[in-house]
């Protein structure tokens, strides 16, 4: 079978898959749910027999171990290749809605259809997940896939590409791995989608080699998502559950809680209710199983974001092993370095703020986040976080796990992102709804045409 693996991608062999893409697809081949399920399966098993060697590409990259790649990635895939599997044929079917008086004799109805041939992207951060998720809701909805890793974690990279392009048809689903030049190419042809996982910065290139074809663009993005604590919060809780959240990835993960908004009244409890978290749970350089910074440009990066004048805790790291350990800023300003842009990275800058006008204020002040949470008991709080704080997905009393309830659609708003996947969203965003009017022939009235009365109008009125 023939691979695009590892190669340097000459444009025509990418326009030529694309092409061969468009051609398979336009036999109808992928629309049967039947077509769906077998593929659906032959992926999982795939991912089942294999998962050692996923195991084992992904610590060569990053040094994630074998517990986290399972809680993050391999159990997000299964658990999303299970509900297609179990919920495609329900999926597929027409979806009725009520049909208006004025219409009837007649059935209305919603009828899915696959969008095509589709792009996605992924990103490195959590490159299983973020690359094999989109692409089973692009094979439920009965598309065509290319996927195109994150070249960073390279050993990943390889491995998806060697076990999807040694096991399926190209023409139906193939990755091809590569840089910017690759991916670049792959832009400049025409798709019917496109579902795009990184920076704000490359999502726009993204959009942009999107439109003259006016293509469906998904984006996931990230930004700066706070974590309020509320004078009354429960703050041992809350710190356990922010920590996790924050030095899940060693911070580099979309969904992190970036900086934490703090009551000036409880900023010394939860200053060393964090560091007793971070000590508690061993979050050092010198554990191995601390994530590593994917590469050397990335380390220095936010290496640079440590103000040593500001380190209430931490600043340790080991530039030869790539690894931050988890540094605590205090007295953060918003002029600080730390505070202008997605942090990525295992510090946690503490900002004190006095009212929660003066908190939404600061939140309001970046672009619209892909996360927001809320450590608070109450009420009046929660509710205005909920209506009037702008963000993408998020938690009360919570950080990060509202994406591992697949009931729940992930995506972001703005600068975070556009469009929403996960469960049943996935397949929603590779699909096209047909909205379609199924009139009976038993009569026929003479009310829409030519030639109404005051009084015709006033019935239109009525049923309409
Ligand atoms: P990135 O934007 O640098 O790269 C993402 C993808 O784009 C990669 O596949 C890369 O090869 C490709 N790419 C990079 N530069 C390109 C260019 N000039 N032209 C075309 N393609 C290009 O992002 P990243 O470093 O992989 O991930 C970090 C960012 O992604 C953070 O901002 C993070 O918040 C965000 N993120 C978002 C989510 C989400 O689901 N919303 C998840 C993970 C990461």
């Amino acid at each position: 079978m023939e691979t695009l693996t590892n190669t340097t991608y000459p444009g025509q062999e990418i326009q030529d898959l694309v092409h061969d893409q468009r051609a398979y697809f336009n036999t109808n081949v992928t629309l049967p749910v039947e077509f769906r399920l077998k593929q659906l399966k032959k992926f999982r098993d795939l991912v089942v027999q294999h998962e050692d060697e996923l195991h084992e590409a992904i610590y060569k990259d990053f040094g994630k171990s074998k517990h986290d790649n399972q809680l993050t990635e391999i159990f997000p895939l299964y658990e999303e290749l299970e509900i297609a599997i179990k919920n495609a044929k329900k999926w597929v079917k027409h979806r009725k809605v009520k049909t208006n008086l004025l219409n009837q004799p007649a059935k209305s109805y919603l009828v899915p259809e696959p969008l095509g041939v589709t792009l996605v992207i992924g990103a490195w951060n959590f490159p299983y997940n973020l690359s094999l998720i989109p692409v089973v809701g692009s094979m439920v909805a009965g598309n065509t896939t290319i996927l195109k890793p994150s070249e960073l974690p390279a050993e990943t990279s390889r491995i998806m590409a060697k076990l999807i392009n040694e096991n399926f048809d190209r023409n139906y689903l193939h990755v091809v791995e590569g840089e910017i030049p690759e991916t670049t190419a792959l832009l400049n042809q025409r798709f019917d989608k496109i579902f795009f996982t990184g920076s704000p910065q490359v999502g726009k290139i993204v959009n942009k080699a999107a439109a003259p074809n006016l293509t469906s663009v998904t984006l996931e993005l990230g930004g700066k998502n706070p974590a309020i604590f509320t004078e009354d919060a429960n703050i041992n809780i809350g710190v356990k559950r922010m920590i996790w959240a924050k030095f899940l990835n060693s911070g580099q993960l979309c969904l992190a809680p970036d900086y934490v908004l703090v009551h000036r009244s409880i900023k010394s409890k939860v200053l060393e209710r964090i560091v007793h978290e971070i000590k508690k749970h061993n979050y050092s350089v010198e554990n191995n199983n601390f994530v590593r910074i994917i590469n050397d440009r990335n380390f220095d990066r936010v290496a640079a974001l440590i103000d040593p004048d500001k380190v209430y805790y931490g600043g340790k790291m080991n530039k030869e092993e790539r690894v931050i350990g988890p540094t605590v800023l205090n007295n953060v300003t918003l002029d600080d370095a730390v505070m202008q842009d997605e942090i990525f990275g295992p510090i946690i800058p503490v900002v004190e703020y006095d009212t929660l006008d003066e908190a939404f204020a600061i939140i309001k002040s970046f672009e619209k986040p892909l996360a927001g949470y809320l450590f608070s008991n109450d009420e009046t709080a929660k509710e205005r976080f909920l209506t009037e704080v702008p963000f993408g997905s998020g938690g009360i009393n919570e950080a990060v796990m509202q994406n591992n309830n697949s009931n729940l659609p992930f995506g972001g708003v703005g600068n975070s992102g556009m469009g929403r996947y996960h469960g049943k969203y996935s397949f929603e965003c590779f699909s096209h709804f047909k909205a379609i009017i199924d009139k009976s022939n038993i009569f026929e009235s003479d009310l829409k045409y030519y030639g109404h009365s005051d009084r015709q109008m006033k019935w239109i009125k009525k049923l309409s």
